[in-house]
């Protein structure tokens, strides 16, 4: 029984401003800098405290609540005390997310890749996407503020490439009175399964034209000047709460990720700022011996931190692109908020493992959706951004910045089923120039259709399977046993 008790431990939270070093309280809401409009990250001042456990310590506390019946635990927080240790247990809000699986790639695609790989399926998520981590911990902590200063009405708002409206308003919908969800969307850019989302979960859907970055804007300006909660991933406890992949991955290996690369899809940057802030955090805490390797992935239709880091150290200076149109449509961000963050982590984890511990490689449209297509046809689930990390695999392998021992873990970020019309798409040829995507026809796929659409009317059931039966037989040239 004593594994499902709730951790003791608590932390105390402040958000630390990545331009100017200030200060805030991390109890109250916090998007930019009131100083330098720098973002945040959050910071543990009781931190030290978690040192006194040693390493051997953690991994058996966790391995151990593994076997919990909390359902407060069976998610994100089995890592309570490394992701936001201030909630009590009824602030948590678990609605299944998390301790996605890590599944090995077949033979055959091994074999193809030329490289260990697998992918780590956090399409399994509620809402089908990884951003369901970050707003688990954002919604625990506004139930936690509005529980402590008695707040009748919170407005949550954010701007979206589709993965963060359906989550949060996934989570809006769960939790209900105090919050409302409004959600804001650039017409006609994300896809119609994503925008039902929202839609079913009853959320208000506002529409602008323009793309991701404009969207982002407006809500940044609703945010300073007006009463709302902003759900973006200048949200630092949305970012606190992804950091679970990292301590997921690690514990999927057994707490050796030595010899591991992930491959990382790009878009704001707040996952894979998550991912190393979370591994930074074991490494510290003695939880993991080695740091894995990274590599962020971005398309060459939406790459300002591959332009920013394919330069020599001292020639680095970051300029925000104009996104042209991306079958990682997710990922089709200019002016990514979390680049700072990037930054500022990359700058600690090449310190400790040195400079080949982070890349950026930089991919084609065309080998993205291919690359989707070929993990898809052997089994994963991947969407279009999984399908960029394994392009981005596979210019590692060519640009030899990765070695054949070394296993590659893929984020399949989404699930296939909110990108099929990109499959869609390249399946019909039907993609506007803009992709620059020409299909090839070995990868196309459509269903057959065996008998003229009238050929069931007037015929009766029997003598229609047996008809049936035939036009099978004779399409595929079976051989009678
Ligand atoms: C949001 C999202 C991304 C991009 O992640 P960032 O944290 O913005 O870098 C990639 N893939 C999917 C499916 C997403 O929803
Ligand atoms: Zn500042």
């Amino acid at each position: 029984m004593q594994s499902n008790a709730f951790p003791a431990y608590r932390g105390r939270f402040e958000y630390v401003c990545l331009g100017c070093g200030q200060r805030l309280p991390g109890d109250s809401l916090f998007y930019t800098c009131p100083h330098c409009g720098g973002v945040f990250l959050l910071e543990d001042l009781n931190f030290a405290e978690l040192k006194l456990t040693s390493g051997q310590g953690w991994r058996d506390i966790f391995d151990e609540r593994a076997k919990t019946a909390n359902p407060k635990l069976r998610g994100i927080f089995r890592y309570y005390e490394l992701l936001a240790p201030i909630f009590e247990e009824e602030d948590i809000v678990y609605l299944g997310e998390g301790l996605t699986p890590i599944v090995a790639a077949s033979k055959a695609l091994e074999a193809y890749v030329g490289q260990p790989l697998a992918y780590k399926n956090d399409g399994q998520n509620p809402s089908a996407s990884f951003k369901d981590r970050g707003m688990a911990c954002a919604f625990s902590f506004l139930k936690w503020l509005c529980r402590k200063n008695n707040w009748d009405e919170v407005l949550t708002v954010c701007a979206s490439t589709g993965d963060t409206s359906a989550a949060a308003a996934l989570y809006a919908a769960y939790v209900g009175e105090p919050l409302k969800s409004v959600v804001l969307l650039p017409h006609g850019k994300v896809t119609p399964e994503q925008l039902s989302q929202p839609l079913g979960s009853g959320a208000r859907v506002l529409e602008l034209p323009g793309v991701f970055d404009d969207c982002m804007k407006v809500v940044e300006l609703l945010a300073e000047n007006y009463r709302v909660a902003l759900l973006n991933s200048k949200n630092s406890w949305r970012i606190l709460g992804q950091e679970s992949y990292a301590f997921e991955v690690a514990q999927w290996y057994n707490w050796d990720v030595s010899d591991l690369a992930l491959f990382v899809p790009i878009g704001n940057a707040g996952n894979v700022t998550a991912i190393m802030a979370g591994f930074l955090k074991m490494h510290d805490l003695g939880i993991i011996e080695k740091l894995p390797r990274i590599f962020g992935v971005q398309s060459e239709h939406a790459d300002p931190v591959y332009r920013y880091y394919s330069k020599p150290i001292d020639q680095r200076n970051y300029a925000a692109v104009e996104v042209k149109p991306s079958v990682a449509q997710a990922a089709m961000i200019g002016n990514p908020v979390s680049f700072p963050r990037v930054k500022a982590l990359v700058e600690k984890y090449t310190a400790l493992a040195g400079d080949q511990a982070f890349n950026v490689v930089q991919v084609k449209e065309q080998d993205i959706i291919e690359s989707m297509l070929l993990a898809n046809r052997h089994g994963h689930i991947a969407c279009t951004q999984g399908g960029e990390c394994l392009a981005g695999l596979r210019k590692a392998k060519e640009a030899k910045l990765i070695s054949a021992n070394e296993l590659a873990v893929l984020d399949a970020t989404a699930h296939s089923l909110k990108f099929s019309g990109f499959q869609q798409m390249y399946f019909a040829n039907t993609y506007p120039a803009g992709y620059g995507i020409a299909p090839k026809t070995e990868l196309s796929n459509k269903p057959e259709l065996l008998l003229p659409e009238n050929a069931r009317s007037g015929v009766d059931a029997k003598e229609f399977a047996k008809l049936g039966a035939q036009a099978v037989v004779d399409r595929l040239g079976l051989q009678k046993k």
